[in-house]
C-alpha cells in the first residue's frame, strides 16, 4: 500500500498518503455485512450468500448500480479484526459463503482478516470481482479464495475504455480468470449443488455489444478447462448512474441480443451454467447499503 500496483491500473501511490484510482485509503471501509439471496443458485443456496460489500472500485462502469459504494466512497472504516469477526458471524448466521464483493483493493487486509480465522470457517471464501485484476494479486490468493466469481465485462478495448474507464481490459480479465481456474481446479459441489470450489464466469449482455459477447464466450470456450468453470450469463442490464451519456447504451437489452448470445453459449456447449430469465428484476438484486452488519452489535 505504499506503492500501491494491487491491480491493473498501477497507481503506485502511497495510500496513507493519497487515494488511488479506486478512491481508497490505507483503511478498510464497507457499507454492508449481511446474507443476500440473489446470487447463483450454487452461491446463494437456502442459507444465503454471506456478501461483504467493500466500498470503491477499481473500474468506473458508467451504468454502476452500486455507485454509492463503488464511486461515491459511501460505507464505513473497519479494523481488519472487525473484519474477520464479521466472517464468523456470518458464517453462524447461516451463510452458504464469505462473499468479498469488490474486494481487489482490499486483498492484503482479507489475507490478514483470513488469517485470523480461516481455520474457524467451515464454508468457502467466495471472490467477487470486476474481472479487471492483477495475475500477481490473483495469486497471492492462493490457498485463502475457494471459489472465484470474476467478470469478463468486455472484450473490446473500445467499450472497456468508453464505458468503465478500463485500458486493456479483456486482457487482464483473461489472463487472470485463466489463473483463477487453475487455482481451484476441478468444480467442486456438494449434495445440494452448492458450490464449494470453483469459478463462475459472470457476462452481462449489454445494449448493441452482442458481437461483443460472442467473442468473450468463444473466448471462454477455447482457452478454459471446462471441468472448472461455469459461464452465468446476465440480462439484468438496466440504464443507471451515467449511461446517458451514452445514447447507445441508455436502454435496456432487446430479446433479440439477449437471445443470440443465450444460443451461441449452448451452441459452444457452454450450457452448464446459468442463463438469467430474461424477464428478471434487476432492482432486487442490488441490496440497500444502509451499514447492516457492518458495527459490532453485542
Ligand atoms: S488498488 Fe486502487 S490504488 Fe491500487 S493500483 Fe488499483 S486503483 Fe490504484
Amino acid at each position: 500500500m505504499k506503492s500501491c500496483a494491487l491491480c491493473p491500473r498501477m497507481c503506485r501511490v502511497d495510500r496513507s498518503e493519497r487515494y488511488g484510482f479506486c478512491g481508497c485509503g490505507d483503511r478498510l471501509k464497507i457499507a454492508r455485512a449481511a446474507l443476500h439471496f440473489w446470487e447463483e443458485p450454487c452461491i446463494s443456496g437456502r442459507g444465503g450468500s454471506g456478501a461483504v460489500f467493500f466500498s470503491g472500485c477499481n473500474l468506473r462502469c458508467c451504468f454502476c448500480q452500486n455507485y454509492n459504494i463503488s464511486s461515491e466512497g459511501f460505507g464505513k472504516e473497519i479494523t481488519v479484526e472487525r473484519l474477520s469477526d464479521i466472517f464468523l458471524e456470518l458464517q453462524e448466521k447461516g451463510a452458504e459463503n464469505i462473499n468479498l464483493v469488490t474486494p481487489t483493493h482490499y486483498v492484503p487486509f482479507i489475507i490478514k482478516a483470513l488469517d485470523m480465522v480461516k481455520h474457524k470457517l467451515n464454508i468457502p471464501v467466495v471472490y467477487n470481482c470486476g474481472g479487471y485484476e492483477n495475475v500477481g494479486t490473483i495469486k497471492s490468493l492462493d490457498g485463502y479464495i475457494d471459489i472465484y466469481m470474476p467478470d469478463i465485462k468486455y472484450y473490446s478495448d473500445v467499450y472497456a475504455k468508453k464505458y468503465s474507464k478500463a485500458d486493456r481490459y479483456f486482457e487482464y480479465a483473461s489472463s487472470a480468470v485463466k489463473v483463477m481456474t487453475e487455482q481451484t481446479g476441478k468444480i467442486v459441489l456438494d449434495g445440494n449443488g452448492i458450490m464449494k470450489r470453483g469459478v463462475i464466469i459472470r457476462h452481462m449482455v449489454m445494449p448493441g455489444c452482442r458481437k461483443d459477447s460472442m467473442n468473450i464466450i468463444k473466448w471462454i470456450g477455447n482457452n478454459l478447462d471446462r471441468e472448472s468453470f461455469i459461464v452465468s450469463l446476465m440480462s439484468q442490464y438496466t440504464p443507471a448512474f451515467h449511461s446517458d451519456e451514452h445514447k447507445e447504451i441508455n436502454r435496456k437489452i432487446t430479446t433479440f441480443e439477449y437471445e443470440s448470445v443465450a444460443e451461441y453459449c449452448l451452441e459452444l456447449g457452454l450450457d452448464n451454467g446459468y442463463v438469467q430469465e430474461r424477464t428478471s428484476a434487476e432492482k432486487e438484486y442490488t441490496p440497500p447499503f444502509d451499514l447492516e452488519g457492518v458495527e459490532r452489535t453485542d
